[in-house]
C-alpha cells in the first residue's frame, strides 16, 4: 500500500509502497477514505512531543474508512462497517488513570500515529473497540476532522460545563475554531465569534455565530461571555479575550502555543474568573487534561498565592509551553482570579479535585 512516512525527526514526509497491515486479535483493518492533517502532525514530525516515538512513522490521527477485514476475536464490528478512530486506541487497564476511567492520562496508552501506524496511508489497523461508527449519509471527509479537531472542542466546551443561560465566545475561527462554533450552536447556546479576520465574518455567521467581534473589548461591547473557548494559536489572543469574559467565567484553553500566557492586570479579574489549560489527547467519552498541582509549576513567573485539594491560585505568568509541555500528557494548570485568601476557604468544600468557586 501507499503510506505518507515521515523518516526521521525533522525529516520530509514521502509517499512510499510499504507494506500493508494485518489485523491482530481484537483489531480490524480499515480502509481510509479520508485522513484529517491536523497541526500536530507537524509538532509530531519536529520532535516536539514529549512522549517518545519511534520513526520512521506513518502519522494521521483522524481516521475515516471503512472495515474490509477483522481479526480474531472482534465481536463488535464487521467488515463493510464506516467507522472512525480517536487518538487513544488502547491503555493498560490498571493505572490510576484507567482507573478513574480516563484513559487519555494513561503511560502506557496506544495512540492512532504514536503507538500505532496512523491513517495516511491506504490502510490502518486499529483496536476495535476503540472504533466508532458513523451515521449513515455522514460523509467521510466531514467525519475525519471529527476525530481530533471536533473532539477536542467539543470536549472543551463539556468541561466548562456551560449553563443553558450562558454565552459562548470562540477565538481563532480556523481548524478547531470553525466546529467549536457549530456545536456551541448546535447545542443551543447564543454563541459568539471572535476573529480579527475580517474575510472569516460572514463564514461565522454560517456556521452560527449570533455575533461576530474583533477582540476582547469587542467582546466586552457585545455583553461578554460566560465561557470563552480560546481555539487560537495566540496566546496574546487570548489572553486580551479576558476583557470580554463575565464573571464567574471560564477561559479554555484548547490551542496549543509556544508564547508565554500572561495575565493582564488582576483589576479587572477579581471576579472569580477560570482558566483552564485543556490540551485535547483523545479518548472514547471526554478528551481533557487534569488539573496539575502547583509544585509542577516551579517556573511560575508571578506568585503562588493558594493552593487547594489539587487545585491552584496562581497570579503571574504560566510558563511558556515548551516547559509547560513536559506535563501536558496528564496535567493542566488551573488559574482563578479570585481575591487571594478567599480561595483556600472555598476549596474546602469541594470534595474532589476539580475547579472551584
Ligand atoms: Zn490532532
Ligand atoms: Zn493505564
Amino acid at each position: 500500500m501507499k503510506a505518507a512516512v515521515v523518516p526521521r525527526i525533522g525529516g520530509k514526509w514521502e509517499v512510499k509502497e510499504i507494506q500493508s497491515p494485518e489485523p491482530s486479535a481484537n483489531q480490524v483493518l480499515i480502509k481510509i477514505h479520508a485522513s484529517g492533517l491536523c497541526y500536530t502532525d507537524v509538532h509530531i514530525t519536529e520532535g516536539r512531543l514529549p512522549i517518545p516515538i519511534e520513526f520512521p512513522r506513518t502519522l494521521g490521527h483522524e481516521p475515516v474508512g471503512e472495515i474490509v477485514a477483522v481479526g480474531e476475536g472482534v465481536i463488535s464490528r464487521k467488515v463493510d462497517d464506516r467507522v472512525g478512530v480517536p487518538w487513544v486506541q488502547a491503555s493498560c487497564g490498571r493505572c490510576e488513570w484507567c482507573l478513574r476511567g480516563k484513559p487519555m492520562f494513561c503511560a502506557q496508552q496506544i495512540g492512532t500515529g504514536i503507538g500505532i501506524q496512523g491513517s495516511h496511508a491506504e490502510y490502518m489497523v486499529a483496536y476495535a473497540d476503540a472504533t466508532m461508527l458513523l451515521p449513515d449519509g455522514l460523509a467521510y471527509e466531514q467525519a475525519a476532522p471529527v476525530f481530533c479537531a471536533g473532539y477536542t472542542v467539543w470536549s472543551g466546551l463539556r468541561w466548562a460545563n456551560p449553563k443553558p443561560h450562558e454565552r459562548i465566545a470562540v477565538v481563532g475561527i480556523g481548524g478547531l475554531g470553525h466546529l467549536a462554533l457549530q456545536y456551541s450552536k448546535a447545542a443551543g447556546f447564543e454563541t459568539i465569534a471572535i476573529t480579527h479576520s475580517k474575510d472569516k465574518e460572514e463564514l461565522a455567521h454560517k456556521l452560527g455565530a449570533n455575533v461576530v467581534v474583533s477582540d476582547g473589548q469587542g467582546l466586552r461591547g457585545a455583553g461578554g461571555a460566560d465561557v470563552i473557548l480560546a481555539t487560537t494559536n495566540s496566546y496574546k489572543a487570548a489572553a486580551d479575550t479576558l476583557r470580554g469574559l463575565r464573571p464567574d467565567g471560564r477561559l479554555m484553553f484548547i490551542g496549543a502555543s509556544d508564547e508565554p500566557f500572561t495575565i493582564p492586570s488582576p483589576g479587572e479579574f477579581l471576579a472569580n474568573r477560570h482558566q483552564t489549560g485543556h490540551f485535547g489527547l483523545g479518548d472514547r467519552e471526554l478528551l481533557a487534561a487534569e488539573w496539575c498541582e502547583i509544585d509542577v509549576f516551579d517556573d511560575v513567573v508571578g506568585k503562588a498565592v493558594g493552593r487547594g485539594h489539587g487545585d491552584i491560585l496562581v497570579e503571574g505568568v504560566i510558563p511558556e509551553r515548551s516547559r509547560l509541555r513536559e506535563r501536558i500528557r496528564n496535567s493542566m494548570c488551573v488559574t482563578h482570579f479570585q481575591v487571594p485568601g478567599s480561595h483556600t476557604q472555598r476549596c474546602a468544600h469541594v470534595p474532589e479535585r476539580r475547579i472551584c468557586g
